[in-house]
């Protein structure tokens, strides 16, 4: 039942936006966000968080990060920890995003360390789960996004599960303009919340918000975000213009 979780409108931005051109976008962005209902999180570069945080202060907009690291601190050169991300005020953390995995060798051992590390800080986390297209093509699909989700909440618990929002992002829809059929993201959409039902029970899956991510636009969100287990979208492209975020924030 749609009515037990709030429908949330996530922007990835991924590698996009220097920083006169985030405060530009987020300065357009908070008009059109104001009175809408869903849940709004805009995902930034490490180097636009600031900026972001300052802007949209007073605002129903929150922020995000596009990862971090399961360490809290050490010699990993290159990376940023939950607890730098909390302290800044920080939010939200995108977790195990196929780009992740696909090129910076991010595997379900990984995911669950930076899940545990994110919850622990204090963060609340966007989990991304997909299949690859050869997956899809094998009939494996189901098996893919089981094993990745168990993976991803092994020894977290119930009470911290509250906080994780999933995306069901088919990695042939991320950035293609293929986007997955309204009743192809459903249908796994749903299984998910079954995979989640199974580990924490039926309250939880319940009321657990998961996302559709992949090509979703303004033109193709209406359909999506109107299917029962679909419960808003993790947006790349279509983010990083407020007028096509705005249709997105005002479909979910
Ligand atoms: P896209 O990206 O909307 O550009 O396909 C989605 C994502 O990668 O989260």
């Amino acid at each position: 039942n749609k009515a037990l979780r709030q429908a949330v409108i996530a922007g990835n931005w991924k590698m996009n936006k220097n920083r006169a051109e985030a405060a530009e976008l987020i300065n357009a962005l908070k008009p059109i966000a104001a009175d809408k209902t869903c849940g709004v999180i805009i995902c930034v570069p490490y180097t636009n968080l600031e900026t972001a945080l300052e802007l949209t202060k007073g605002t129903n907009i929150k922020v995000g990060a596009e990862n971090c690291h399961f360490k809290k601190s050490g010699a990993f050169t290159g990376e940023i920890s939950a607890d730098m991300l909390k302290e800044m005020g920080v939010e939200y953390v995108i977790i195990g995003h196929s780009e992740r995995r696909q090129y910076f060798a991010e595997t379900d051992l990984t995911v669950n360390r930076r899940t545990k590390a994110a919850l622990s800080a204090g963060l609340k986390v966007i989990l991304c789960v997909g299949e690859m297209l050869a997956e899809r093509e094998d009939g494996i699909t189901e098996d893919v996004v089981e094993l990745q989700t168990v993976a991803a909440f092994t020894g977290i618990s119930a009470e911290d599960a509250k906080n994780v929002i999933i995306a069901y992002e088919p990695v042939w829809a991320i950035g293609t303009g293929k986007t997955a059929t309204a009743d192809q993201a459903e249908e796994v959409c749903g299984f998910i919340r079954k995979v989640v039902a199974n580990k924490y029970g039926k309250e939880i899956a319940d009321g657990m918000t998961i996302q559709y991510g992949g090509s979703m636009n303004e033109k193709n969100c209406a359909e999506l975000l109107a299917k029962e287990d679909i419960d808003g979208g993790l947006i790349g492209g279509a983010s990083l213009v407020a007028e096509k975020f705005g249709v997105l924030l005002a479909e979910a």
